[in-house]
C-alpha cells in the first residue's frame, strides 16, 4: 500500500510516538491512511475512563486548563500543547493528559511541573516511558527548569498506586533514537508490513484494513497458532505464507521446529494440517468418537458465560441459558430462557453464589456448557472461596462441559482462529447488537456500575449487557448444535 497523498517531514507527536512503539505500521497508517477504513474501539473510551478516574483520585482540586493555568500554579493542569524542535532538527509535539504541580523553580515561580500518565495494565511499558520522556524533553523549555521525574498512577481496587519514573539521560538516549526512527517510518512511501504479534490487532482501529489484507496475501499469523516467534522462524526456512505452509512436508518442519527449541512433539504436523484446510477451504474430522456424549440423554442444558473487568479481577455477571424441550415429546432441546446473576458489590459473592446454585441445583443432572476455560475456572473457585465441598466442586466439575475444547480434539475448521466470535460468525450467528465485543460490554457495566448503587449509570446499558451476555450463550449453543449434527 502506498500513501494516497504524502504528508513529508510530519510533526513527531507523543500520539505518533505510543503508536510506533505498538505498531510501526500504525503509526504510518495514522499518517498517512483513509480515515474512513478506521474502526471504533471501546478500548480507548475505556482507557480515558479509567485515566479519568486516577486522575481525580491523583488531584482532588478541580484542574485548570491551558497554558495560562500553568503560569497560575493550578495543582493540575490538562489541555496544554507543547511544540518544539529537537537537537536533531526534527518538529516535536506533545498534548500532555495532566501535568502535576510540584515543588520546584520555574519561570512563574517557586513552583514547577511534572507529567502524569495513567497506566492500565500491570506494567510500566517503553510506550509510557518514552512519552513522558518527550513530555518532560518540552516542558523544561515550556517551564525554564528541569523535569528529572514524572508519575506514573493507576487507580485499582486496592486505591491509587503511584510509580515515579526518573527522566535520566539513558531514557532521554533512547527517546532521541526513537524518534528518529519514526521519522523514517513516517517518511517512508510504502505502507510497513504487518506487525508480528497480530494479538495487539484486536485493539487497533486499523484492524479492518490489516485483517483483509492479512487474509488476501494468506499471511503466516492467519493460521490459528502461529504467532511472531514461530512466524519469523518458518519466515527464515523460507515459508511465507499459509499456502506454502500447507505444502510443507512435517517430518522437514519438526527437525527444524525441534532445533529451534520447540517441545511440543506434534506442532509441526498441527501447523501444516491447520494450514491446510484454511487453504482449502474445506473442514476435518480429527476424532471418530461422539463429541458430547453427555448429551445424548440428557432433558436439558445449560449454557453459561461470564462478563469481567479484568483489571479488577471481578467476574460482575453470571449468565445462564437454560435450553429445554417444549413438547415433552419432541427431538431437539428448543426453548431457551435466560437467567443473569450481576454479582454487585453491595450484595456480595455470597448472594450471586445462592442464585446461581439454585438454578443449576434445579436440574442437577444437566450438563452446563460454556466455551473456553475461564468459567469453569471462575465457577469451581468461586464455589471453593463460598465454602462449598471438595466432593461438590468435583461434581461441579463434572457438569462443566468446555465445548471450544471438544471442538478443538474434533474438528479442524478453514477459519484463522477458534474464538467465540470467529467460530459462530463462520457458521452463522449474528449477534443481536451490531460491533458489540467484551471491551464494549464492559464500557457498558462501567457507565452502568457509576459510583455506586445510589449513583447508577443509564440503565439502557445494563440491558445492553444482558442482551450480548445471552447472545455469547446462544452463539456457544449454536456451536454445540453444529457439532452434533456434524457428529
Ligand atoms: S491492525 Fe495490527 S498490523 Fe494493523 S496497524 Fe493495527 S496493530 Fe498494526
Amino acid at each position: 500500500m502506498m500513501a494516497s497523498s504524502f504528508r513529508n517531514n510530519a510533526i513527531l507527536t507523543d500520539r505518533l510516538l505510543r503508536n510506533w512503539i505498538r505498531c510501526k505500521r500504525k503509526a504510518w497508517l495514522d499518517l498517512h491512511g483513509d480515515e474512513t477504513k478506521r474502526l471504533w474501539s471501546a478500548h480507548r473510551t475505556l482507557q480515558l475512563d479509567h485515566q479519568q478516574k486516577s486522575f481525580a483520585a491523583l488531584i482532588t482540586q478541580q484542574p485548570g486548563s491551558g497554558k495560562k493555568a500553568l503560569q497560575e500554579g493550578y495543582l493540575g493542569v490538562v489541555g496544554v500543547r507543547l511544540k518544539g524542535i529537537t537537537t536533531k532538527g526534527f518538529a516535536v509535539e506533545a498534548h500532555p493528559p495532566l501535568l502535576q504541580k510540584i515543588k520546584g523553580r520555574s519561570r512563574w515561580g517557586e513552583f514547577a511541573f511534572r507529567p502524569v500518565l495513567a497506566r492500565q495494565g500491570k506494567k510500566i511499558t517503553r510506550e509510557i516511558r518514552l512519552s513522558l520522556a518527550l513530555t518532560a524533553l518540552l516542558l523544561e523549555k515550556e517551564q525554564g527548569a528541569y523535569v528529572n521525574n514524572s508519575l506514573v498512577i493507576s487507580q485499582t481496587s486496592k486505591g491509587l498506586e503511584k510509580t515515579q519514573i526518573s527522566i535520566r539521560e539513558a531514557l532521554k538516549e533512547q527517546l532521541q533514537n526513537s524518534l528518529s526512527q519514526l521519522h523514517n517510518t513516517l517518511n517512508q512511501s510504502n505502507c510497513p508490513p504487518l506487525t508480528s504479534n497480530r494479538k495487539k490487532c484486536a485493539l487497533c482501529s486499523w484492524r479492518g484494513l490489516c485483517n483483509a489484507e492479512a487474509l488476501a496475501k494468506g499471511h503466516l499469523s492467519e493460521v490459528s497458532g502461529i504467532g511472531g516467534h514461530r512466524r519469523e522462524m518458518l519466515k527464515a526456512i523460507g515459508i511465507n505464507n499459509l499456502y506454502e505452509l500447507a505444502e510443507t512436508n512435517h517430518h522437514f518442519l519438526k527437525k527444524i521446529l525441534q532445533s529451534n527449541g520447540e517441545q511440543q512433539s506434534d506442532v509441526a504436523f498441527q501447523l501444516i494440517a491447520q494450514a491446510k484446510v484454511q487453504a482449502k477451504q474445506i473442514i476435518e474430522k480429527i476424532k471418530q468418537e461422539s463429541i458430547f456424549p453427555e448429551l445424548s440423554n440428557s432433558d436439558g442444558v445449560f449454557v453459561y458465560d461470564i462478563e469481567s473487568d479484568p483489571d479488577i479481577h471481578e467476574d460482575f455477571l453470571h449468565g445462564f441459558v437454560k435450553i429445554y424441550r417444549e413438547e415433552k415429546n419432541s427431538q431437539e432441546l428448543n426453548k431457551t430462557i435466560y437467567h443473569p446473576i450481576l454479582t454487585l458489590y453491595e450484595h456480595g459473592e455470597a448472594i450471586a453464589w445462592k442464585r446461581i446454585k439454585a438454578i443449576i441445583n434445579k436440574y442437577a443432572s444437566w450438563p452446563i456448557l460454556h466455551y473456553g476455560e475461564t468459567e469453569a475456572l471462575s465457577l469451581c473457585r468461586m464455589a471453593a472461596r463460598q465454602g462449598e465441598s471438595s466432593e461438590t466442586i468435583k461434581i461441579l466439575k463434572e457438569r462443566l462441559i468446555d465445548v471450544h475444547d471438544r471442538l478443538r480434539k474434533h474438528w479442524r475448521l478453514p477459519i484463522n482462529s477458534y474464538s467465540l466470535k470467529t467460530v459462530a460468525t463462520w457458521i452463522g450467528f449474528n449477534w443481536r447488537q451490531v460491533g458489540s465485543d467484551g471491551p464494549h460490554a464492559l464500557l457498558w457495566w462501567r457507565q452502568w456500575k457509576g459510583l455506586g448503587k445510589n449513583q447508577r449509570g443509564n440503565s439502557e446499558n445494563i440491558k445492553r449487557i444482558f442482551k450480548y451476555n445471552q447472545d455469547d450463550c446462544l452463539a456457544t449453543w449454536e456451536i454445540t448444535k453444529w457439532l452434533l449434527k456434524k457428529d
